[in-house]
């Protein structure tokens, strides 16, 4: 094995940081998986001389971050008999499939996900799994197990709890090996009658006590919560993000941006059953509400913007038609039809997640870890450059202040 520290270099026409874009070449200088520098032009030829590998390309970004998925379950079956068959698999198969789904993000240049919750725990061992560069996954920030209310939405992603003590107890100890808790603050959305309709599955006292106890272990919450009565809750109880969020308003916006609650709209699924109704079997009234639902949603996503509030970028893969990594470029096709401009966009799928799970240097900058997306052109251009990556380098350690 050699002692020589691990030196490469990486020459691009131009660059994004995770916030701001750089339209002029620049080389960065990789030693022991950091960034060691950040050199205006290309030093290629001058580093070539001095036995440092060079790697081109046109353009490097941070890795892609999806801030809400499913590892254990496979987006690309449609057929709702099959996907009830999945789920019936014993372990060792779901966690092959959520294996899977883990270095199929990598391909495509995601190099985090969040995985927003399992039954099994199986998001917890490919966490594990995937600190080893070997295994060719994405790295993952797991929520493990979730919390619901008994005989409510979630069986597949959380376990049940009932009072105070039960919540204090559960929580208290989900926070012992997850990263974050979830919290299945509602149901799902009932798309014939185009509405939420059932009351949210927590009080704001309940939610606030969910949001303190994981404070107390280190821990932000991520609450699954559509609908205005579920998100009233939701920005007022001190939520880290707010998963899905349809039927947004205003006010709730406001709130989110006081309180410093994110957003993770995941347009995927939705969009899905709005583009293949035959996969479900909407009618075409509902089809109809599917419509409507998905431009309230872009409408609000374009003032929550406006407004300031932090946004996360995040598909729901795993749902019905939403495939691990690919849906990364749907969801970014959906913020850019809401009109955000690419800068904005690619904030959300990078830098902004990462600081909101507190990693200290959430963008590329000399000193920090490397983490990076080489494409053979820059997305600005033509966005769909980000679907063709050259090299794809997964930052594995931590580097997150807690
Ligand atoms: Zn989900």
């Amino acid at each position: 094995m050699s002692t020589e520290p691990q030196a490469f270099a990486v020459v691009v026409d131009s660059w994004f940081d995770g916030e701001r874009r750089h339209d002029a070449p620049a080389t960065f200088l990789i030693r022991d998986g950091r960034i060691e520098d950040i050199a205006a032009g290309d030093l290629g030829a001058d580093l070539a001389r001095r036995r440092v590998a060079v790697e081109r390309g046109g353009f490097l970004m941070p890795g892609l971050v999806d801030a809400h998925v499913h590892l254990f379950l496979d987006g690309a079956p449609t057929d709702s008999k099959l996907r009830s068959e999945h789920l019936k698999q014993p372990l060792e198969q779901l966690t092959e499939a959520a294996r899977a789904s883990a270095r199929q993000s990598l391909a495509c240049g995601i190099t985090l996900v969040r995985d927003a919750g399992d039954r099994h725990g199986i998001n917890n061992r490919i966490r594990e799994e995937a600190a080893d560069p070997r295994n060719g996954f994405s790295r993952v920030r797991s929520s493990g197990l979730g919390v619901k209310r008994a005989k409510r939405y979630g069986t597949f992603m959380a376990m049940d709890v009932s009072d105070a003590d039960s919540i204090r107890e559960s929580v208290t100890k989900l926070a012992q090996d997850n990263d974050e808790i979830k919290l299945l603050l509602t149901g799902i959305i009932d798309f014939d009658a185009g509405a939420v309709t059932d009351e949210p599955q927590f009080t704001l006292e309940e939610a606030r006590l969910v949001v303190e106890t994981a404070k107390a272990c280190g821990r932000r919450v991520l609450a699954h919560c559509s609908g205005e009565k579920g998100l009233a809750i939701a920005a007022r109880a001190g939520i880290g993000s707010i998963e899905h969020g349809f039927f947004m308003d205003r006010e709730t916006l406001a709130l989110m941006r006081d309180n410093q609650v994110a957003w993770t709209p995941t347009f995927c699924p939705v969009h899905f059953q709005w583009a293949h109704p035959e996969a479900v079997g909407w009618s075409p009234q509902t089809v109809g509400n599917l419509r409507r639902i998905l431009d309230d949603h872009a409408r609000h996503l374009q003032l929550a913007q406006e407004m300031g509030v932090t946004l996360l970028l995040g598909t729901d893969a795993g749902s019905m038609g939403v495939r691990h990594g690919h849906a990364v470029f749907e969801e970014i096709e959906r913020y850019l039809e809401v009109g955000l401009n690419l800068e904005a966009v690619l904030q959300a799928a990078t830098s902004s997640v990462r600081r909101h799970f507190g990693f200290d240097l959430p963008r590329l900058a000399r000193g920090g870890l490397f983490d990076g997306l080489l494409l053979a052109g820059s997305p600005f251009a033509d966005s769909a450059n980000l679907r063709r990556p050259l090299a794809v380098w997964a930052a594995r350690s931590g580097e997150e202040v807690t």
